[in-house]
């Protein structure tokens, strides 16, 4: 199999694959490190090179995860860590970002991001440290989650906010909100959209309409979900996957063309938004 994935280029220049992994709830003890570690190198074998993680999943055990996967293939992999909100502020920020570097065994965060956004901390002071962390080297580039077009507008009017890279946000077959008004704002400005939970947490494996569809076409149910998100240009999405085979199946997704009858389908089981829904957020 061709190990090259489609690639989008961020605003900050950086160029990375459109399905990359997630990793929350690796490292909590519900399934073996070993197996978790396994699935990550698979995934990153198949090409799935971009590594989602954050502070917050396991209080650091995910990112430690990560750390044990990345052992001797840094370079190959392009790491994704998240700021708790609790921690925006300059000093908060600078301690978090040196925590989770020690706990990924790595000396650049490839992206960082704030995960949420709470009124606490001023966005220009998160917005400023990230700058530093940059300029110093510690992070490649900065971006946030769970942010909605209202935030994005509010992150943009501040001193450098206008280089975010990234929203993270909700996407998948059954929370579609984001097409109606904040992925084309973000397409528009050529900011990138990582789409997490694109299989619902594992809800939309188990919809009935969903596994008749991919049933009928030969194909996996968690497959037909990334390929509808994978259509979407400026789009990447972080399945986590437990297991090797997992990582192998939602790789396969990349190979998969939805026809306009296909889309159709699926739009008649999961419609399209036809007005504002505010961001859903897990
Ligand atoms: P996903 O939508 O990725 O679903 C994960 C579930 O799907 C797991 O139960 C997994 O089981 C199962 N699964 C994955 N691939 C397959 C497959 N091919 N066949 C059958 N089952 C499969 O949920 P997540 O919530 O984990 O979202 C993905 C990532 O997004 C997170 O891991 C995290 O990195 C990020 N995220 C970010 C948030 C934010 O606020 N910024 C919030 C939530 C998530 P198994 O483990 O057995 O493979």
């Amino acid at each position: 199999m061709n190990t090259r994935l489609p690639t989008i280029t961020l605003p900050s220049g950086q160029s990375v694959p459109i399905l990359g992994q997630g990793t929350w709830h690796m490292g909590d003890g519900k399934a073996s490190i070993a197996m978790e570690v396994d699935s990550l190198r698979q995934g990153m074998a198949l090409g799935m090179t971009l590594i989602d993680t954050a502070e917050m999943y396991g209080d650091g055990a995910s990112e430690c995860v990560v750390g044990e996967a990345l052992l001797g293939r840094r370079d190959e992999v392009f790491v994704v860590s998240k700021v708790l909100p609790s921690n925006a502020s300059h000093q908060g920020v600078r301690a978090a970002c040196e925590r989770s570097l020690s706990h990924l065994g790595v000396e650049r965060i490839d992206l960082y991001l704030l995960h949420w956004r709470e009124e606490d901390t001023p966005l220009a002071e998160t917005v400023a440290t990230f700058e530093e962390l940059k300029a110093e080297g510690k992070i490649g580039a900065w971006g946030v989650s769970n942010f909605d077009v209202a935030d994005m507008e509010d992150l943009l009017a501040v001193p450098g906010g206008d280089r975010v890279a990234v929203n993270q946000v909700l996407y998948n077959l059954s929370r579609r909100g984001i097409e109606f008004d904040l992925l084309p704002w973000c397409q528009a400005r050529g900011i990138g959209v990582m789409a997490y939970s694109p299989l619902d947490e594992g809800r939309l494996l188990r919809h009935a309409g969903l596994i008749q569809f991919a049933r009928a076409r030969n194909l996996a149910p968690a497959q037909v979900a990334l390929a509808f998100i994978l259509a979407h240009p400026g789009i990447i999405a972080i399945p986590k996957a437990g297991s090797a085979a997992h990582a192998r199946d939602n790789r396969e997704a990349l190979a998969i063309q939805l026809g306009s009858k296909d889309l159709a389908a699926l739009d008649a089981m999961f419609p399209a938004p036809r007005r504002k829904v505010p961001l859903e957020m897990i």
